[in-house]
């Protein structure tokens, strides 16, 4: 039988290939399943504070490869290597944490009103959790999701993106090194078709995806039709309200580090810049400044500021985006240079009309657009304006803006004089409306627990005497 292999290719160098793998059709997604239930007996047996150690040795391995991991980070997903280097020490950091949480009370005691019943709750594990994740934050996101599921007694079989599998390998390889057992974590290739297998099998109890909106809503209709739990995390369209009263160096540098940091494939990354009043001109100018000024080069390069786009593909996307914006009578304020060879997709700062279709789309690359506005209402309903609610920020001295925006700006992360893009790896994280799914949010042990195990209530009484 034919295999159908999926080819990773450096997004900086197009004719380098950095690796291939084959991909899993329903059947090998099936066989991953059923060895992962297997696994999850003895993996549950073990108890949590022996799982703990065998992550916390798994952070340590991770943590030992961590160069090498950061090095094939750049190189199939394009990101620099400051950045790279970055998401791995976050990834091992969040693994310590979930692995910290062994020791944690996992129920509660309660009265009973039958003399000697005692009357408690426990957690115990849902049992194979399928973590599908995007290639963005290729190390993070599977950090999140894969480590409290083991934690708390899980089996994973986890699909990575097809855009970087060698690295999802080399991470999986790390952790079995560690002394994760056989079949406890597995890893299947594959695009929709593998995804769809695994969120479609009986063995799986609940998935957790973070990617787009239009894949996220079709994995809940067929697990929910099943009865199976789901956590999405989805895209964004982050708003930047820049007020008057600040200064528009500072202001342009949170708005374009948001909007140009990770070449702009973030789901916080900021896309629209909201000028409050008069503070429209100087900030326009020092946002064209600044991104004038930004170099673009392969992200191996220490100079570089910002990488390619992870694939031509997504670079063609990128580029339609903006050209269907120009045809709907956007303006190009501002384009840094691009390198020619690579998936390179210059930033861009774009000004215009807010009905702009850019304006309200999320589109994964480094283009921001700048609008101005009268007021901070006009502000946040401007921002409030598109179907995502995933994050968002104001910059001001003014603290009753402040608590006005966190109040009224439909996002499910709020900032305050910061860029909409960055979160602490152990704060709940997720978004309102399209951007989400209601389900316990990721990343805080507390909230995400409760996706990851299910809660008995246990009476136990005495036999009489
Ligand atoms: P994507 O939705 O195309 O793919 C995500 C994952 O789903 C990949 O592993 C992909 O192979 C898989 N997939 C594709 N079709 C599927 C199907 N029919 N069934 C099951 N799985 C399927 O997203 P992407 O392009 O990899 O990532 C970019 C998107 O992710 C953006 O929309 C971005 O905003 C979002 N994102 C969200 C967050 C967040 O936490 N909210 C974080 C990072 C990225």
């Amino acid at each position: 039988m034919h295999e159908l292999m999926i080819q990773s290719i450096n997004p900086a160098q197009l004719d380098e290939i950095v690796g291939e793998v084959v991909a899993d059709d329903a059947a090998a997604v099936g066989a991953a399943v059923e060895r992962a239930r297997a696994a999850q007996i003895g993996w549950r047996e073990l108890g949590i504070i022996r799982r703990g150690r065998i992550l916390r040795a798994c952070a340590d391995e991770v943590a030992r490869r961590a160069e090498d991991l950061a090095r094939l980070m750049t190189l199939e997903e394009g990101k620099t290597i400051g950045e790279a280097r970055g998401e791995l020490e976050g990834a091992v950091e969040t693994m310590h944490y979930h692995a910290g949480h062994a020791r944690d009370a996992d129920g509660r005691t309660f009265p009973s009103s039958t003399p000697d019943e005692l009357v408690r709750t426990l957690r115990v594990p849902v049992g194979v959790v399928a973590a599908i994740t995007p290639w963005n934050f290729p190390v993070q996101i599977p950090a999140w999701k894969v480590a409290p599921a083991l934690l708390w007694g899980n089996a994973v079989v986890w699909k990575p993106s097809t855009e970087t599998p060698m690295l999802s390998q080399a991470l999986a390889d790390a952790l079995a090194a560690a002394g994760l057992p056989d079949g406890v974590l597995e890893l299947v290739h594959g695009d929709a078709e593998a995804g769809q297998a695994l969120v479609s099998h009986p063995g799986v109890d609940a998935v957790t995806f973070t990617g787009s909106v239009p894949v996220g809503r079709s994995i809940a209709a067929i697990t929910s039709a099943r009865g199976a739990k789901v956590q999405l995390e989805l895209g964004g369209h982050n708003a930047a309200i820049v007020c008057g009263d600040v200064d528009p160096v500072w202001a342009a540098s949170i708005v374009v580090g948001g909007a140009m940091g990770g070449t702009g494939q973030k789901c916080t990354a900021t896309r629209r810049a909201v000028a409050v009043g008069d503070a429209y001109e100087p900030l326009l100018s020092e946002i064209i400044r600044q991104t004038e000024a930004l170099v673009v080069g392969d992200g191996m390069d220490p100079a570089t500021q910002i990488g390619p786009l992870v694939s031509e593909r997504a670079k063609a996307d990128v580029a339609a985006a903006v050209n269907a914006a120009l045809a709907e009578g956007a303006q190009i304020a501002a384009q840094a240079q691009a390198p020619a060879g690579g998936a390179y997709y210059p930033p861009t700062i774009l000004t215009g009309d807010s009905g702009l279709v850019i304006c309200r789309e999320e589109v994964f690359g480094p283009v921001l657009t700048v609008l101005g506005v009268d007021t901070v209402d006009d502000a946040i309903a401007l921002a409030n304006s598109t179907p995502f609610g995933l994050s968002a920020t104001v910059l001001t001295h003014d603290e009753r803006t402040i608590r006005r925006c966190i109040e009224r700006l439909d996002a499910g992360v709020v900032k305050a004089n910061a860029p909409t893009t960055g979160t602490e790896l152990h704060v709940p994280f997720g978004g309102l409306k399209d951007s989400t799914y209601p389900a316990p949010r990721e990343q805080n042990a507390e909230t995400v627990v409760d996706f990851l195990t299910w809660t008995k209530s246990a009476y136990t009484r005495l036999v009489p005497e």
